[in-house]
Order: C-alpha cells, then structure tokens, then sequence
C-alpha cells in the first residue's frame, strides 16, 4: 500500500484567525489562554482535513505562533543571552525575541530560501548552550496522539537549523552540533516514548551549495539520531539534491523526500539503486503554485516508481503547504473557468488522497477525476493557445536590438544632462510618498462603489498636487507624483493588465502575523491601455521641474505573483516587459523625461545554486533592458533596488544600463559603496542617504558624513541625493524634516564642489 502525507499545512486558519488573534494578543486584548486554545483549534481543524482527506498520518510540528524556524529555537532553549531569558522560554520570550523589546531588537529576519515566506534568524556565539524545552513541541504531538491520529512529527534539521543561524564573527558554528545533537538526542527518545512511528527531518539546505565541512557531518548526524527515536524520513525540497545521492543512500534513514516539481529528473540519480531498507516518497503535487496538479503526467512517474519501489514509495506535495492559500472553494469572485484550473492547499490534499487511491487500487478506481482534471487541463492549455497570438507572437519576434539603447551611457548622459539641466548631486526621492488615511479611505470607497470615478480622480489628483507643491518647497530637483493613486507596486499593474487575475482569500503567510495575497499571472500578459500615463502627465502640467514616472519592472511582477506554470518563467518575463515598455514609450511621448523602474525582487529571483544564476540573471537582466530600451538617449532611465546586498551580481546589475541605480545603504553605513567603487560601476548612483523604514529623523552631521563617504568613491558628476526606498509608510511630518535636511546636505556639499 502506498502512503500519502504532507510536509505541512498553512497554520493561518482559512479566514487568517491566527493572524486577527495574534494581534489581539500583542496589543493586549487577548489572553495567552485563548490564543492557546486558538492554537489547538486550529491545529485540530487542519489535522482533521489530512485524515479526512485520506492521508496516512497528520503531520504535527508545522504549527507556529510565528515561524517554524523560531519554535525550532524555542524548544532548544536557544534564546541568545542579550535577551536575558531562563529556560524553559515562556511564549511571551518566544514573542519577545520575534518582535523585539523595549531594551532589546527583534531577531533579524531573513528569506525562507526563494519563498516570500521570512524566518528569523537564530543568533548564535560560542557560548551557546541548548537544553530541551518540554513545554515545546511534546505538547501538541500528546494532542494529537489523544485525537487517536498516527502522526508524523517534524522538525528542521540539526545542520538546516544551525545552518540558517548567524554566528558571532569568526566562530564557526558547526563547532555546536555535538551540543545540538544532544537535544534532538533528548527530543527523539521522548517521541519514541510517545509511540511517534515517523519524524520528518527538514534539510532543506541539501538543495544550496555547501561547504564540504557541511556535507561532512551529515553521516555523522544521521548516524547519531538513528535509532534514538522513531524512524526518521529526511525531507529536501526547493531544488534538486541529486549531486548528494551517493552520500543519501548511504546515510541511515528511514527514507527520503524529493521535490520532483522543482526538479523532476533529479529522480534518476535515486531510482536506480535506491536501498532496500528505505522509502522514497516523492512530491508531485507542487507545493509553491496553486494550479491543479496533472493528475495523469503525476501517475505516470509514480507508477515508474511503484515497480521499483512497491510500498516504499509514498506520495506528497513538493514541500510544505504552506506557501500556498488555503481553500479554494472560499472564492467567490473567481471567474469559474480560472477557479477550475486551480488548487489550494485544502484542494491538494485531495489530489494527494486521489493519487494514493490510484496507486493502491488502480487508474479506473479515480477515472472520474482522472478525466476532469484532464478536460480542465485541456480547457487550460486551449486557452492559453489560443489567447494572444499577438503576444506570443511579438516575444518571438525580439531582436538582440531591442534590448539596446540607441547609443552607449556615455553618450546618452550628455544628452540627458542638456536636456534635464540639473544641478551636481541632483535630489530626488524613490516614488511614493505618505499614504494618508484618506488616500487609502478615497480608495477604499472607489472599490466599493461608493465614490464616483470623478471624485476619486479628483482626491488623487489633490494628493499629488499637495505631493508636487511639497517637494516643490523643499527644493527637490527631479519630483515623483507621490503613488498616492498605488494600493500595492505590484497589484496595481496587475489590475490593469490582460491576463492577471486576483483572489479574495489567497492569503500565504510572509512573516509572522503578516500575509500577502499575490495576484495570480494565468494568461499572456497584455496593456489594454496606458496605466500610468495620465496620472504622469497631471503630475508634470504642475511643476516645471523634470516628473520621474514610476514603474514596477517585469522581474519583480513575476516574482511577486503566482505564475503561471505552462510557460518558462522566462518568457512570461518577457511578455511584462513587452507590456512594460509600451508603457515606458508612452509616459516619454507624454512628456516625461524620467522613468524610474523599480526591480526590488532581482535578487530575490536569484537560483539556490549559483550554478544556475547566469542563465537567471541573463534572462532577468534582457527583460528589464527590453523593458527600458525603448526610449530616447535624452530620456533618462532610472532602476531602484532595496537592500545592500549585490556585491556578488554588480556585473549583472551594470548589465542593466540604466542610466541612474538607487539603492539602499544608508543601514549599512555606505559600505556597498566600496563594491560598486571597486567594480567601477559605471552609470550614475544614487546610494541612500537614510533609512526610510524608521520614523527617526536623522542629524544633518549624519547624512553629511554618509554623503561625504559617497563621494570619496563616487565621482561628483555620477552621485544623486536620495533617501534610501520610498516613503509611503512614513508620515508627512517627519518626510518633511528628513528631506528638507537631505536637501540641505546635498546644498551645502554642491557649494563646496570645485566648479
Ligand atoms: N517606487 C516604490 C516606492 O517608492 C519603490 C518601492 C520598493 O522598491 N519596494 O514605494
Ligand atoms: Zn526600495
């Protein structure tokens, strides 16, 4: 018989009631009762879902108050010292060191490999100790095991968890594992006295490159924790792990986890000669996306398995659940053709219940399913074909040409100076600007109908002019109409573009209480109509001073959606830079002399194994430049990126040719300056002069010593003034002060400069 699982399931609840208590919890109108007693609920609801639906065992363990990673931390006491806390920690240290303390800042938080999915990041010395937390974990495995449910429990791994640490600088952290292994060592014969027959061991860091000392310790862990408690199912998932075959089939566990989405032929290297003694249990049912799984392409890998295998192959989703929303049959609004191609985790697991049942009992006992998946898969491939030739059709017809500029920066910076005629160390901002309570409350009222388009118009148009005057006052050089008009960079283009779609309640969890909702790229991506244009052009009718346009750029449209997953993710790209750049040439013919192209998620499209980064970036880089090149040599083209960490892509980044790069370093004390200096960046840059995500105003001594830094490696004649993202989460007051501060350095540095 062939058994079906999952890795882990959505904790949120389906109406995010985790989230709403959460909140009530922090701010103190929650008891710590209740919101344990929501827990329970909630991890009782999602369990009973995996039984009903069929699956073999519940897993338990994928709950979190806020974030997998951190209860990891939690039950091994790991709390670092600066906090102060005496084990056992309490929730409320577990809360403390998630969100930080009067005294004390939150751990840091950091990407959940290529997911949008933050952990925090536990933070380790070398006077780390670990001791086992009861009254972590044990407890909710006794609720389900009294729920009458065979559970799987699991767990990160030793080397994924202490991997994902930080460490204080020049310790080695692998220098813990032995103290580590001592409370999984602790952990797994509590579990075994449990009766717990399976724990799943999360390694998903196998899928990154790893330093050969890593690799190392894996037989030396697993040799360990074999044995000390129940039979152990080690899971990788996000990418293939088929270079560490050799060193899997060796390891003793009980069985393995492949992402056969992510990588499907990974499995060639495990069939062959996998051992007798173990299982493999393959994800075909993706875990990242919420379209309906190929029930029939799915068999038909599994039953190549299943003559190999017999009942050593288990069937699961390629990774957790939780990346994806919760139920599908919630939707309302869908258009039903759409809802029909689609599956959230709720409507996976019973893809996972069907492929189990086909396995065990053969195709005909699911013939019915069978043929409607196949007929809604039909529908969807006839749809995607034949919907717009005239798309498919300009993508194939790109030419190298396209992704040019008409002549090099050099020459096109003479002509954007002539034209622009700005000052040395030209002021400008990143785009947005305060998003008042009654920005946000015209929009809201738009939506539902209860203002009229002329009236909405009429209060984004007031919010930009105040925007324009504003700035205007405080002598900004190069003026951005303020994004008041943006509910979110990337919803907002996905409105008005063909082929987008949006959900009601396709929440995924980002970090702790914090969902987003993506909207969904099913189709070929087409611009019915300008999208930004006429709010540009109202914008620039009120000053005389250059208007940046504003534009969310192709790559950080995919990465922040849903994508569809008939097309390379490559040629989607290049559908929204198409539709981008028509946008890009009708702001210019409008008027608008500057176009700024937001790419904040370009790294975060970045492959797990750098092996696969250059066709990545190339692809990545292509789409922003066809995007870009449509333009003018005077029109100058500015990008925006949010973070300090592309020491190791500046080629590709330079590869991008924009005329100016703002980005973030202002938290890192100009520090990325140096990378760019020693590259020889060679376009204009804008590095921030201040970190736009405290309300704290910075001292003029401050942003005169970032801006000093900058130009000791950055030309006069290559450096913008700007603070370091925008600003539509700070408020007018201390926007005002922090510009006019910003203005003034920029001013007094500009005075100094030799003529
Ligand atoms: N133009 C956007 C803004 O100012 C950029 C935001 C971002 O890079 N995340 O809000
Ligand atoms: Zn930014």
């Amino acid at each position: 018989m062939t058994t079906a699982h999952i890795l882990g399931f959505p904790r949120i609840g389906s109406a995010r009631e985790l989230k709403s208590a959460l909140e009530r919890h922090w701010k103190g109108k929650l008891g710590e009762a209740e919101l344990h007693q929501l827990g329970r609920e909630l991890r009782a609801r999602h369990w009973a879902q995996q039984k009903a639906a069929g699956l073999d065992y519940v897993t338990v363990g994928d709950f979190a108050f806020y974030d997998h990673l951190h209860n990891a931390t939690a039950l091994f006491s790991a709390a670092p010292k600066r906090f102060g806390f005496d084990a056992p920690l309490t929730l409320t240290d577990y809360f403390a060191m998630a969100r930080g303390t009067a005294a004390q800042p939150a751990l840091a938080m950091k990407k959940w490999f290529d997911t949008n999915y933050h952990y925090l990041v536990p933070e380790l010395s070398r006077d780390s100790r670990f001791v086992l937390n009861r009254d972590w974990l044990l407890p909710e495995v006794r609720e389900a095991l009294a729920l009458g449910y065979k559970v799987k429990v699991v767990l990160p791994g030793p080397l994924t968890w202490l991997w994902l640490a930080s460490a204080e600088p020049g310790f080695d952290k692998l220098q813990l594992l032995s103290l580590l292994l001592n409370v999984y060592y602790a952990l797994l014969a509590e579990l075994r006295a449990l009766g717990v027959e399976w724990l799943q061991v999360d390694e998903p860091i196998l899928s990154l490159d790893l330093p050969q000392a890593w690799l190392a310790a894996y037989p030396v862990v697993y040799r360990e924790l074999a044995g000390a408690g129940p039979q152990l199912l080690l899971a990788t998932y996000f990418g293939s792990v088929a270079q560490h075959a050799p060193l899997l089939k060796k390891l003793p566990i009980a069985g393995l986890h492949l992402d056969l989405v992510r990588a499907p032929k990974q499995l060639d290297a495990f069939l062959g000669d996998w051992p007798q003694d173990k299982l493999l249990s393959l994800g075909v049912v993706d875990g990242r996306n919420l379209w309906r799984c190929n029930l029939a392409a799915a068999l038909e890998k599994l039953h190549a398995a299943q003559t190999v295998l017999g009942e050593r192959l288990w069937v699961s989703a390629s990774c957790s659940l939780l990346h994806v929303p919760h139920d599908l049959s919630l939707e309302q609004q869908l258009d039903p053709q759409l809802k029909r191609w689609m599956a959230f985790a709720t409507q996976k697991l019973d893809e996972l219940a069907l492929l189990k049942r086909a396995l065990n009992e053969g195709e005909h006992s699911i013939w019915r399913e069978l043929q409607e998946a196949a007929s809604a898969l039909e529908q969807r491939r006839k749809a995607a074909t034949t919907q717009r030739p005239q798309v498919r059709g300009r993508v194939a017809a790109l030419k190298e040409s396209d992704a040019l500029r008409a002549a090099s920066f050099d020459a096109r910076i003479v002509e954007q100076r002539a034209a622009l005629q700005l000052p040395p160390l030209p002021t400008t901002t990143i785009g947005s600007f305060p998003q008042t309570g009654e920005i946000r409350a015209a929009r809201a009222a738009f939506k539902s109908g209860k203002a009229s388009a002329a009236e909405y118009t009429q209060t984004m148009q007031t919010a930009i002019r105040i925007a324009v005057e504003r700035q205007e006052a405080l002598g900004l050089d190069v003026l951005v109409h303020g994004e008041a008009e943006r509910n979110d960079m990337v919803e907002y283009f996905g409105e008005q573009l063909d082929g987008y779609a949006f959900t009601q309640f396709g929440w995924v969890q980002s970090y702790g209480s914090r969902c987003v909702k993506p909207p969904v790229i099913y189709g070929d991506v087409a611009r019915p109509q300008p999208m930004t244009v006429a709010w540009a052009q109202y914008a620039q009718s009120l000053t005389q001073k250059p208007m940046k346009g504003m534009l969310t750029g192709p790559v950080t449209m995919l990465f922040w959606s849903f994508v569809r997953d008939d097309l390379p993710k490559s040629e989607v790209a290049l559908q929204l830079a198409l539709a981008l750049r028509d946008e890009v040439c009708d702001l210019e013919a409008a008027g608008i002399r500057v176009i700024q192209i937001d790419e904040p998620a370009i790294r975060e499209g970045l492959p797990l194994q750098q092996a696969d980064w250059p066709v990545y970036l190339d692809w990545a880089v292509r789409a922003f430049r066809i995007t870009a090149a449509g333009v003018r040599n005077a029109t100058q083209i500015h990008t925006h990126m949010c973070y300090s960490e592309f020491n190791d892509i500046l080629p590709s980044i330079a590869a991008m040719d924009a005329d100016v790069i703002t980005i973030e370093t202002s938290r890192s004390r100009m520090a990325l300056l140096d990378a760019f200096a020693d590259f020889k960046y060679p376009n204009d840059i804008g590095p921030g002069l201040y970190d736009i995500h405290s309300p704290r105003v910075p001292t003029a001594e401050e942003m005169q010593t970032l801006l000093q830094r900058a130009l000791d490696v950055v030309p006069a004649e290559r450096l913008w003034v700007n603070p370091d993202c925008g600003l539509k989460t700070r408020g007018w007051s201390e926007t005002e002060a922090a510009l006019s501060r910003m203005v003034a350095t920029a001013q007094a540095l500009r005075a100094q400069l030799p003529q």
